[in-house]
């Protein structure tokens, strides 16, 4: 069954005459034209086409009769087929479904992309300090670029000739004798041409690629850390992968790593850390310095009388992390506080009734006397000792008692 597109195309009917054809190529023609309209590059060579086809009393009849299918076998035989009829029988009439499904304005459609090659992941690795101020890195990798002497062809223009051992297909067949008339047959990449069909003869060669077409040029990125960046979050680079002939490079992508910090951890826009206090300082009041991510010393007093007890959490508003892309806000800072106790012995008997008279009294527990009560003796616990189920961690809270522990001391709170 013969079609009618490309008397669509020009908007005249099948039996229109040869001015009605050209006065309606001329319309659209000058409304299409890629100089006044260059987005619509393929409706004009759609429109060129119908009127190629139309103009021509042969071509208007084969068409008339066989439609596009038989255009395109008869220039198949002539060989005097345009090279714009195979694209647009290959790019918009070919295929599946219908190109003219999306109404006359609809025609055309992206060119179909080219094949893209694989996104390449690079890690980076960064500090707090550098997700809190930001920073601008210089990322060096090697890349594989099309060789620039030959412009990725391999050699001298028209040096390539088609792989004599594969006769062009990329692949050897081989045929193993299993047994009488038994043959197994086996495809494997040609090795002559490694898979591409095409030779290119040593002295024909590119002397920079060595006939390879690509060639592994250092590259260097700049890579832009912003201020509250994630850990793990991925900046891309967009078309900076390998460049490969016939394919579109893909992207490059930079994940970021984030190291472990001495002091700080973060925890969405927060840092937290913990900080040691002594006993008199978690009695008797405190001040210290904590460095901030940018080189800031944030002094952080308690006044006296403000027991700190010991796992007690306290707040600085406005100090934690940088907020991505909202550069005038930040998250907290949030401290945990642990309390040394002072070692063993650091005071004499008179010197304890001292300070007992300052703490709170004692709490009053009821001694009950008679025959059932025994005096026991309380030892120190021996670690060393095996055999015994116990919860460790439920003894060894108090071991830094022999060491003093008097100065604070700044830790990291792993998580
Ligand atoms: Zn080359
Ligand atoms: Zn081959």
């Amino acid at each position: 069954m013969a079609d009618s597109k490309l008397y669509d195309i020009l908007g005249v009917s099948r039996s229109a005459q040869d001015n009605e054809i050209k006065k309606a190529y001329y319309k659209l023609a000058k409304e299409y034209h890629p100089d006044k309209n260059p987005e619509a590059g393929e409706k004009f060579k759609e429109i060129s086409f119908a009127y190629e086809v139309l103009s021509n009393a042969d071509k208007r009849e084969t068409y008339d009769r066989y439609g596009l299918q038989g255009l395109k076998e008869g220039a198949g035989s002539s060989g005097g087929f345009p090279d714009i009829f195979g694209d647009l029988f290959g790019g918009i009439f070919g295929g599946g479904g219908s190109p003219f499904g999306g109404g006359f304005g609809g025609m055309g459609g992206p060119r179909r992309g080219r094949r893209k090659g694989e996104d390449t992941y690079h890690p980076l690795k960064v500090t707090l300090e550098d997700l809190y101020n930001g920073k601008t890195s210089k990322l060096q990798l090697s890349k594989t670029t099309i060789c620039t002497k030959c412009s990725g062809v391999g050699g001298k223009q028209g040096a390539m000739h088609r792989c004599k051992t594969c006769n062009g297909r990329g692949v050897k067949v081989t045929l193993r004798q299993l047994g009488p008339g038994m043959v197994q047959q086996m495809q494997s990449i040609c090795p002559d041409c490694r898979g591409e069909g095409e030779t290119i003869s040593e002295k024909d060669k590119c002397k920079e690629c060595k006939g390879k077409k690509v060639t592994q040029q250092t590259k260097v990125l700049e890579v832009h850390v912003d201020k509250g960046m994630k850990d793990n979050q991925k900046i891309p680079f967009r078309g900076e992968g390998d460049q490969l002939p016939d394919i579109e490079p893909g992207d490059v992508i930079i994940v970021l790593q984030t190291q472990d910090h001495e002091v700080f951890t973060r925890e969405g826009e927060d840092l937290l850390c913990s900080y040691t206090l002594s006993l008199t300082e978690a009695l008797c009041g405190f001040q210290f310095t904590l460095k901030q991510l940018d080189g800031r010393d944030l002094l952080i007093k308690n006044p006296p009388g403000q027991v700190i007890h010991p796992g007690s959490v306290k707040v600085v508003k406005g100090e934690g992390m940088s907020v991505y892309r909202n550069p005038f806000e930040k998250g907290d800072l949030i401290v945990k506080f642990d309390i040394t106790f002072p070692p063993k012995n650091f005071a004499d008997p008179e010197q304890l009734k001292k300070l007992e008279s300052l703490l709170p009294s004692r709490p009053e527990r009821e001694i009950p006397t008679g025959e059932d009560v025994e005096e026991v003796d309380l030892v120190e616990f021996d670690e060393s000792r095996g055999g015994r189920r116990r919860n460790r961690d439920a003894y060894n809270e108090d071991d830094d008692d022999e060491e003093g522990g008097q100065g604070p001391r700044v830790q990291c709170a792993h998580q």
